[in-house]
């Protein structure tokens, strides 16, 4: 029988919700499906940071490299600054794992409403350039507090960088039936670093002739995506570009609560990770109404990167039940628990 080692951070806010939920019904499906998950918790959060002064102990980035998968929460407290709880927990992750890239699926489940008229012909998987781009922490600041003040953020693209993710997109559109990969880009404006990206994603479609490609900037893909969403399939964009339009795929497939992330490590040289997309959420912490379906679809992305792939697509198929049952928590229009939606799928997966 297989056997999985599962590291579970749930971080802060409703990412403790959301995971503990998650645990629930990854083991419920174990259970039936001939695995093993073994979960070790990691109480890496905001609190501990403020006790300690760390997120990560000594040796733990080394222990995390031991599991086989990385299932994680949110981080993201009121009192401490994002840029430090981001860069002290999820990014140390992220890059020091080299998980670049981060897939983002978008889809309207069924049961749920688009805010869109034609929300349904939403079906994009975002692919997110996680590990340099506009977030590489490559700058500086110099004469604090002094008018004149410097403060520098310079955006990296490398040519592996930069190949990698092209290629990872492309092999994933070639994966999907409508073979469609849209590159985004703001190489009209930025020309150095973007029309690099630009040049080899060109470069990476000579190899890949069954892929039909086109090419948007980022702020005319946004209408695209609100207009015309039935011309997008897989869209590659940079870390900053593809943060912005995922939650703005979220939205328009009904909420940020259904939105699931992997951030994978394709070479599987570290373990990837699996998180929905939104954050700590403090408006609803404690209340018991965080929607888990997004943290339900992850663990679905989760499995079937570890190989389990009837076990993931029984998870999906109970997840889509729950939903076209009308059963929603509030951020979807309905009163439904948190605890509820986890029994209504652990219901599914044990008949
Ligand atoms: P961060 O900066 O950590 O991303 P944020 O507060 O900017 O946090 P989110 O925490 O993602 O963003 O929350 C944005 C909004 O979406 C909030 O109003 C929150 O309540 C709602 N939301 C996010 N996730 C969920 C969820 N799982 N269930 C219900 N509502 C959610």
């Amino acid at each position: 029988m297989s056997a999985y080692k599962i590291a579970a951070v749930p971080g802060d806010g409703i990412g403790v919700e959301v995971i503990a939920a998650g645990v629930e019904v990854l083991q419920a499906l174990s259970k039936k499906s001939g695995f093993e998950l073994d979960f070790k918790h990691f109480d890496w959060n905001s609190d501990n940071y403020l006790k300690n002064g760390y997120y990560i102990p000594e040796g733990g980035l080394e222990e995390l490299k031991t599991f086989d998968a990385i299932f994680f929460g949110a981080v993201g407290a009121l009192n401490v600054p994002d840029h430090i709880s981001l860069w002290g927990l999820r990014l140390p992750i992220c890059q020091g794992f080299d998980q670049y890239a981060n897939v983002r699926p978008a889809r309207v489940l069924p049961g749920v409403k688009s805010p869109l008229l034609n929300g349904d012909q939403i079906d994009w998987v975002v692919v997110r350039e996680n590990s340099e781009g506009e977030y590489s922490g490559n700058g500086g600041r110099v004469h604090r507090g002094l008018p004149e003040e410097v403060a520098t953020e310079v955006s990296v693209f490398t040519r592996a960088g930069v190949e990698r993710i092209h290629r990872f997109a492309f092999e994933l559109a070639q994966s999907r039936p409508r073979k469609h990969l849209t590159m985004v880009t703001k190489s009209n404006a930025q020309r150095h670093g973007m029309v690099l990206w630009d040049e080899i994603f060109y470069e990476v479609a000579k190899d890949f002739p069954d892929v039909k490609i086109d090419k948007e900037l980022v702020d005319a893909v946004t209408t695209r995506m609100v207009l015309k969403p039935s011309t997008l399939d897989v869209i590659v964009a940079t870390n900053l570009h593809a943060d912005i339009l995922s939650d703005l795929a979220a939205a328009l497939s009904g909420s940020l609560g259904i939105a699931p992330t992997a951030n994978l490590n394709p070479s599987r040289k570290f373990p990837s990770m699996f998180e929905p997309i939104h954050g700590s959420a403090f408006d609803i912490t404690g209340k018991g109404v965080a929607n888990p379906i997004a943290t339900f679809w992850t663990a679905a992305m989760m499995l079937e990167h570890l190989g389990e792939a009837a076990a993931a697509k029984q998870l999906m198929s109970a997840i889509e039940a729950v939903t076209e049952s009308g059963l929603h928590t509030p951020d979807l229009g309905g009163n439904a628990t948190t605890r509820q939606i986890t029994e209504a799928i652990i219901a599914l997966i044990n008949r």
